[in-house]
């Protein structure tokens, strides 16, 4: 089918929830992909940070079709091979204590909400369940996790919205203090705020946050859905703050494409989600887990070291060009956030037009999570056309 084809059919039979770009995507190798009629494209959004490995990645492709043609799924009640190795990995990669598979990152984070309401009530009875989340923060599409969400435009429609939630100011430790009351039993955050604009958190905010749950039996969640796997040049984005939190989720780039999520418990909250509490039926589905291994092998530490040195290159890139289009660069690793002077969704609809795939974030900026795999070329040539197009913004 060509392009147009296929446009016809979204608008005929699809419901527009998304404001699409115009582009088709047919294929792709490394960072770059390429339209059915062959217009290319380089990739700095990896699928909103998912494609961690980019396109046409063979081992994993490999690891899906062996997987798939030994055992595609088998329910939770009963054991499979690639999800045991996969909970392994993360324990012995992470420090924490126990895995839970979900789907997505909204379902991970609904998991862990209740995994922290009965922590609370296990331990203290009813009523202590109350979570403190940040302005401008995103945690998903849900009733519960749009509720959790530190963003009043996400706040409509849907009534009535779960209760207990409220938001507090990130980089102030006094806000968060003064929301955490008797009826509190966690704060959740994400260490940047992906949707929100990337915004990162303070080392020092975190490491007091940190403290304070720790003295109030508090939980520290973290929403590691868009921080994890690699994109800001750890395993996990809490490995730089030098924190240990007492449970996390991950989604997006966890099974490099395959939908994915989960939530990792550390020791404290452990065992509070027992049998018959919380299921999922594809969670920790073999074909998904067996991608996810095999992300997992290729995500060593000289891949993370070059997603630091990738992230630097980009940043330092943007700077000297010093261009007044550019107020701000944000970001770790090939998480990256620009602060334009102009509107963000039309600088990306240039970029793409011109060949570069790009993503917006919060009110200013334009965001970038290529893979992590993307080549110094393909970051040359994607960077050409971004400055290309902030030369001409006004
Ligand atoms: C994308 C995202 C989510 C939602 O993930 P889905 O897989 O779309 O449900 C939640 N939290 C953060 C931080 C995200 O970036």
């Amino acid at each position: 089918m060509n392009s147009t084809e296929i446009k016809v059919l979204y608008s005929n039979n699809i419901m527009q929830t998304y404001a699409r770009f115009d582009v088709v995507v047919d294929r792709g190798e490394g960072a770059t992909v390429w339209s059915p009629e062959g217009k290319e494209y380089i990739d700095f959004t990896s699928g909103i940070g998912v494609n961690c490995l980019g396109y046409g990645n063979k081992k994993w492709a490999e690891a899906i079709y062996t997987q798939a043609l030994k055992l595609g799924h088998m329910s939770n009640l009963f054991y499979t091979e690639p999800g045991a190795k996969l909970a392994q990995e993360l324990i012995e990669r992470t420090g924490l204590s126990a895995v839970f598979f979900a789907n997505s990152g909204g379902e991970a984070n609904e998991g862990m909400i209740k995994l922290a309401r009965k922590y609370s009530f296990d331990k203290y009875g009813k009523g202590r369940d109350r979570i403190v989340t940040l302005v401008q923060s995103f945690h998903g599409r849900t009733i519960t996790t749009l509720a959790a969400t530190g963003q009043d435009n996400f706040h409509n429609y849907f009534f009535p919205f779960t209760e207990g939630f409220s938001h507090a100011k990130a980089n102030d430790i006094g806000d968060v203090k003064s929301a955490v009351t008797g009826q509190t039993c966690a704060v959740m955050v994400e260490l940047i705020q992906g949707e929100g604009g990337v915004l990162p958190l303070d080392q020092g905010f975190v490491k007091e946050l940190a403290e304070f749950c720790k003295e109030k039996d508090v939980l520290l969640l973290l929403d590691e859905v868009q921080t994890g796997i690699g994109r800001t040049g750890s395993l996990f984005a809490f490995q730089q703050y030098g924190i240990l939190p007492d449970a996390l989720t991950f989604a997006k780039g966890i099974a490099g494409g395959l939908p994915m999520g989960g939530v990792i418990a550390g020791e404290k909250c452990a065992a509070v989600l027992t049998a018959g509490t919380h299921a999922a039926t594809f969670g920790g589905n073999p074909i998904a887990a067996a991608a996810a291994l095999e992300v997992m092998s290729q995500l060593t530490p000289e891949l993370l070291d070059g997603v630091r040195k990738k992230g630097e290159y980009i940043k330092d890139a943007i700077k000297s060009w010093s261009l007044p289009a550019v107020l701000e660069i944000r970001g770790m690793g090939l998480m990256l956030g620009v602060s334009v002077k102009g509107i963000p969704k039309d600088i990306a609809a240039k970029c793409i037009d011109k060949g570069l795939l790009m993503l917006t974030a919060g009110s200013d900026a334009i965001r970038m999570l290529p893979p992590l795999i993307i080549s110094y070329e393909e970051i040359d040539k994607g960077l050409a056309i971004l400055k290309n197009v902030l030369e001409e913004v006004k």
